[in-house]
């Protein structure tokens, strides 16, 4: 008698090493069928912006030819996960599925999913892969969840170390099963194809995070006391491998602490705890699951945010507001995909401060155009812009992105790269004066702190 395949459910772990699902079923020495699911309709599961799927799907061309070489194929299919996943296990007759957990609202469907198999007979076994430290074994001494960051990153520091990254499987005994062809789920660009800066930027899958990993720690990681600067490379730009999970936060520490130069070491805490930032969101994320749409901090329901001015928004999206750093960094997103951190928060002060327009507009363009779009890290850093957040900047902290800018980009490096005609007569005057919309910005802001009263 032939032994049941096992069905691997995958996610947002895209990669065979440090897979604990993909090696568990590796280990009952069954067959297995790898699956991938374009789930688009589950309640709790947000459509993929533009770039990211323009990401998943070379992503997914990459799992695809490393699972080859283990023997086993990657099958796609498409919808309701409550509808594909037990219709597969029937077609295949599979008597255990695995999968790594996810933290976002759509971990509803994996519960309710989780009752039903078993209630069928079916093995499911679910296991910790994105994080290093699972949302609830970090709590207060009360039994609560941090919501401010030092406390949180200090109690994960004194807890039990994470484990180290396990090997990928040696091989696998790949059960054939249908599958949908990548190319049909259309998930590139085409008319036009916005793609080419993306292509020339990144290397989606998990050879081209590694790479990433490895360049960074020999030549950034010991500029990242400089992390705040735009115009070098000293951060790790890890952000959209480590949202589709081709490398783990378990493989980066264990990289980080071992084999680095004196220089890079010095950099090493600075470093994880900017991981530990992305653990901190996925805590907030698990505990406020609609954080993408509801304002942490309740009090903010009362901001009175204007309609956004259609020309203003324009301009912001697409680089033309007359203020330098502003339109680098949404010209750097535009083109690349990702923007520089320090960017990030001083386009999102100017969006929702300066221009008055609600952190959720701001969120919404940056999950369509981010390649790292994350329900945890986006929201959660919105909000923290807004003032809305878990251990949110306060609102009244406006920043200036003039000063901002001969601060962090003082030899406008960053700048001149992303905005050529800065100081011609080409280049706009700004679209808001900063001192009188600050003050706007300000006089709003007391409608927060009367609701607060
Ligand atoms: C308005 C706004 C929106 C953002 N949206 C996202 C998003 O959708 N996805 C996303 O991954 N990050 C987001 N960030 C956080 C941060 O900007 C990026 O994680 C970072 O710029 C990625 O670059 P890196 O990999 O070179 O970072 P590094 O400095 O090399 O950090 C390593 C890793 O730590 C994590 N990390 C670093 N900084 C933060 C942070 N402030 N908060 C949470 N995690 C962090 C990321 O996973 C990152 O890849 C946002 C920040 C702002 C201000």
């Amino acid at each position: 008698m032939p032994q049941p395949p096992s069905i691997v459910w995958l996610r947002d772990d895209l990669r065979v090493a440090d897979n604990p699902a993909l090696l568990a079923a590796a280990e009952r020495e069954a067959p297995v069928v790898v699956l991938y699911l374009l789930d688009e309709e589950s309640t709790g599961v947000r459509p993929l912006g533009g770039a990211s799927r323009w990401w998943l799907h070379h992503s997914l061309a990459a799992l695809q030819s490393s699972l080859d070489e283990l023997g086993a194929r990657l099958t796609l299919r498409r919808g309701s996960a409550r509808d594909v996943l037990p219709a597969l296990v029937q077609e295949v007759g599979a008597d255990a599925v695995f999968w790594n957990r996810r933290y976002s609202a759509a971990r509803e469907v994996d519960a309710e999913l989780k009752t039903q198999l078993r209630d069928d007979g079916v093995e499911v076994r679910s296991f910790a892969a994105a994080v290093l430290y699972e949302p609830w074994t970090l709590t207060t001494g009360a039994g609560d969840p941090y919501k401010v960051f030092t406390p949180f990153w200090k109690a994960a520091l004194a807890s039990e170390e994470p484990r180290e990254p396990l090997p990928p499987p040696t091989s696998l005994d790949g059960h054939r099963a249908e599958s949908e062809r990548l190319d049909d789920w259309s998930l590139l660009p085409i008319r036009p194809d916005w793609a080419e800066g993306l292509r020339e930027t990144w290397s989606p899958g998990e050879r081209g995070a590694h790479e990433r990993l490895e360049e960074f720690v020999e030549e950034g990681l010991s500029l990242y006391h400089r992390r705040d600067e735009p115009g070098i490379e000293a951060t790790s730009r890890l952000s959209p491998h480590l949202h589709f999970g081709e490398i783990s936060p378990h493989q980066i520490r264990h990289r980080v602490q071992q084999g680095i130069s004196p220089a890079a070491a010095r950099n090493r805490a600075k470093f994880l705890s900017e991981i530990g930032w992305r653990e901190f969101s996925v805590n907030i994320l698990f505990h406020w699951p609609d954080l993408a749409t509801v304002n942490y901090r309740r009090e903010f329901d009362a901001f009175p945010w204007g309609e956004p001015d259609p020309d203003q928004l324009a301009a912001w999206r697409e680089g033309r507001t007359g203020i330098p750093i502003v339109d680098a960094g949404m010209r750097e997103l535009w083109v690349t995909g990702w923007m520089h951190n320090r960017v990030r928060m001083i386009v999102a002060s100017f969006l929702t401060k300066n221009l008055l327009v609600d952190w959720r507009t701001g969120e919404e363009w940056f999950w369509d155009t981010l390649v790292d779009a994350d329900p945890a890290n986006n929201a959660a850093s919105w909000q923290w812009v807004a003032g809305s957040g878990a251990d949110a900047a306060p609102y009244f902290r406006v920043f200036n992105p003039l000063l901002q800018a001969e601060r962090f980009d003082p030899d406008q490096e960053y700048i001149r790269r992303w905005v050529p005609e800065v100081g011609t007569a080409e280049y706009p005057e700004p679209i808001v004066d900063l001192k009188s919309s600050r003050d706007e910005a300000l006089a709003a802001y007391e409608a927060v702190k009367a609701a607060k009263a």
